[in-house]
């Protein structure tokens, strides 16, 4: 059996992780085999690393597993019934592996589907020399899309698709609460599709963070010095935002969403909040605020991502702060836990 270099899941405890050999994936008739050149580190990535409750009872990851699911490589080898795709195409893929039966995949809603496991805690992920995927999952990059970008490949249809759900418009005022490296990709997303003003709250910790935002051309509002509402509304003839993404998971955030709202606004909930939010719902129904749910992404992101990223690349480009080699992994979980930077590269 071939053997590569992985960073590999062995122990169900926090850390428990280790870079070491590992076969490389053998491809079924359907399957790609991808040479990863770039893995983004993410938040889902950290909680399975930190054998978190509520991803292991999601995904029920067996060990020893190849970690991480947001990449970009080059195809190396294909399966006898792959169409579409040739040795040496630069890729990325859809990490959700649905169904593909049940009614939600059916009707093109496969982020929602019954049974979804997730590349890198249901099957071998890309933090490795080389990661099996199943063609239908997987979607060309142009080949001006540098390795590092096509890894927020995944990141990036997130975002898509919450601006499709929010049906945000050009000349929107937009607001962002959060900003880890999801807020910062929404209000990038949020430039480029015409919004006339992006504001993105964070706290005097995450000033870091706030300055990045500027560089992209958002307004960042620390919620520690100022009031995040007076400050929209001020701008906006006392009117308030049109459309909120909340970013940060958190009651507060939520909370902080719909007051930032304005009568009829939009609020996109992005962030995973396991905790229980009180809502007062007359500020629903009074100022007919609509609070709308967004899962991962469909077919439909991953087909535009490769042009987005592409034409997104120098704003996306400040929200990655470190490249490691992927020996190095550990380190790169280390930083996320201690909020140090944004998005973590790791270069197998
Ligand atoms: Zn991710
Ligand atoms: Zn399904």
């Amino acid at each position: 059996m071939r053997k590569m270099k992985a960073f590999v899941k062995v122990r169900p405890e926090s850390g428990g992780a280790q870079y070491s050999d590992f076969d490389v994936p053998r491809i079924g008739a359907e399957d790609v085999l991808i040479e990863v050149k770039a893995a983004g580190i993410c938040g889902t990535d950290m909680h399975l690393y930190d054998w978190a409750d509520n991803i292991v009872r999601e995904y029920k990851p067996k060990l020893p597993l190849v970690m991480g699911h947001e990449f970009a490589g080059v195809i190396t080898d294909l399966g006898p019934e792959v169409n579409g795709f040739k040795k040496g195409d630069k890729v990325t893929a859809f990490p959700i592996l649905y169904c593909g039966q049940c009614r939600y995949c059916r009707n093109g809603e496969p982020n929602i589907c019954n049974d979804r496991p997730l590349l890198g805690l249901g099957a071998n992920g890309a933090f490795a020399q080389f990661v099996a995927v199943r063609a239908k999952n997987v979607y060309k990059l142009d080949d001006q899309v540098p390795f590092e970008i096509g890894a927020l490949s995944e990141i990036t249809c997130v975002g898509l698709h919450a601006i499709d759900r929010i049906r945000m418009g050009f000349g929107d005022t937009v607001a962002v609460v959060g900003c880890g490296p999801l807020g910062i990709i929404m209000a990038i997303l949020a430039k480029h599709s015409g919004a006339a003003r992006v504001f993105i709250t964070g706290l005097e910790q995450d000033r870091q963070r706030l300055d990045l935002a500027r560089k992209i051309g958002a307004t960042p509002v620390s919620v520690d010095t100022e009031d995040p509402k007076q400050k929209i509304l001020n701008v906006t003839d006392g009117v308030g935002a049109d459309v909120v993404f909340e970013t940060a998971g958190s009651p507060s955030g939520v909370i902080q969403a719909m007051d930032i709202a304005r009568k009829g606004g939009r609020v996109s909930i992005l962030g995973q909040g396991h905790a229980p939010t009180e809502i007062l719902t007359a500020n629903l129904s009074f100022r007919e605020i609509e609070l709308v749910g967004t899962r991962a992404y469909t077919g439909r992101d991953w087909d535009k991502v490769s042009s987005v990223l592409l034409n997104t690349a120098e704003d996306l480009r400040h929200i990655i702060t470190h490249r490691i080699p992927l020996e190095r992994a550990a380190e790169g979980f280390q930083w996320m836990k201690a909020l140090e930077g944004m998005k973590i590269i790791l270069e197998p």
